[in-house]
């Protein structure tokens, strides 16, 4: 099979497709032929060597992706042929096939193509980890989602939405933030503006009850002032460091929480499923792929990822 191997951490061109054997399933593992892949910002990380966990060289990026069951080992209940997506790959999804663990696969709903399906993973996951683990977000509250239109975002907004909240989300570019308004928030602003946060407040009616931040090294300090009474920012990303006005806080008895997906327990983790599988079955929740390449462009996928305006999720096509 072809997958994209990388020997040395590096620039994007490091990554090389390549011919591999294919992978076999050992008790309670699955083999995925991947149809759709999704690309996610923590890959280009991994690849650059800059990481704080790094996988041994060399070694196939990816975990999220859209397709069908190969094959399986003793102990699963999965049939092959079944359309599924998965969230965690133990050999990687930029790739024909991939091995995982089973706890790693799920069903893909009719409704849904694999393109979609690789589009699930980790930005569902971390949305729902943010807003309702970690946030404890609930209905009637304002939500402000600080960048809304990538993968994340996008999961964060439909999920917030159907929870009764009150959101607000951010984009770069007219067309992101013509997503986000149809992808159910209920005002949109322009993160790229000076007095957004100021505007963001005025357009929901006051300060926010939660923030989900994904450039927190651009925006933390300027969200504190913008919390409501006991308001809480989840850190979802954040690419280099801030400065905060403690102040801004205490007087708010405001808090600020990190979070990552790979902490999530397997109590957690099967809550946060079971979530967003419900949500995809009503419809309520609905992956938006804005762009596909092929398999072999990942070096350019990995270049756009981080430059580009997002406008849904980046995902590579097998
Ligand atoms: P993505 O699809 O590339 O989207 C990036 C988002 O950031 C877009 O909505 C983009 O908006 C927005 N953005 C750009 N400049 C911004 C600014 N000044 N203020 C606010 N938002 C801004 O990436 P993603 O998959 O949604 O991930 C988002 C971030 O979360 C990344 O940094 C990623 O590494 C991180 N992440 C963390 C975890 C975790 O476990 N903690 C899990 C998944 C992702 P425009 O393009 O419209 O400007």
């Amino acid at each position: 099979m072809r997958a994209i191997r990388i020997a040395a951490f590096g620039e994007p061109e490091v990554m090389r497709i390549e011919e591999v054997p294919d992978p076999r399933p050992g008790p309670g593992q699955v083999v995925v032929r991947v149809r759709a892949a999704g690309v996610n910002p923590v890959e280009t990380y991994v690849r650059s060597g800059s990481y704080a966990s790094l996988p041994e060289l060399p070694y196939t990026p990816g975990s999220d992706s859209g397709g069908e069951v190969e094959a399986v080992g003793a102990g699963v209940s999965l049939k092959a042929g079944e359309r599924v997506f998965t969230s965690g790959s133990i050999t990687g999804t930029y790739a024909e096939k991939a091995l995982c663990e089973a706890w790693q696969v799920h069903p893909l709903p009719a409704s849904l193509g694999f393109e979609q399906g690789a589009a699930l993973g980790v930005p569902y996951a971390t949305a729902w980890r943010a807003l309702f683990q970690r946030a404890r977000a609930m209905a009637g509250e304002r939500v402000l989602i600080h960048g809304a239109s990538g993968g994340v975002g996008i999961a964060t907004t439909q999920m917030a939405r159907a929870a009764g909240m009150l959101v607000v989300g951010t984009a770069g570019s007219e067309e992101g933030r013509g997503l986000v308004a149809a992808r159910g928030a209920h005002h949109v602003v322009d993160h790229s503006h000076p007095g957004h946060l100021e505007q963001a407040m005025k357009e929901a009616g006051g300060p926010f009850d939660v923030i989900v931040e994904m450039l927190a090294n651009v925006n933390l300090g300027k969200d504190l002032p913008a919390l409501a009474r006991g308001g809480r920012v989840v850190v979802v990303g954040s690419r280099g460091t801030v400065e905060i006005n403690p102040r801004d806080l205490m007087s708010r008895e405001a808090a600020v929480m990190g979070m990552v997906l790979p902490n999530a327990c397997p109590a957690e983790r099967e809550s946060l499923w079971a979530g967003i599988g419900a949500g995809l079955e009503s419809g309520t929740l609905r992956p938006e792929v804005g762009r596909t390449l092929p398999l072999a462009e990942a070096p350019r996928a990995h270049l756009e990822i981080l430059s580009s305006k997002a406008v849904g999720k980046l995902v590579l096509l097998t």
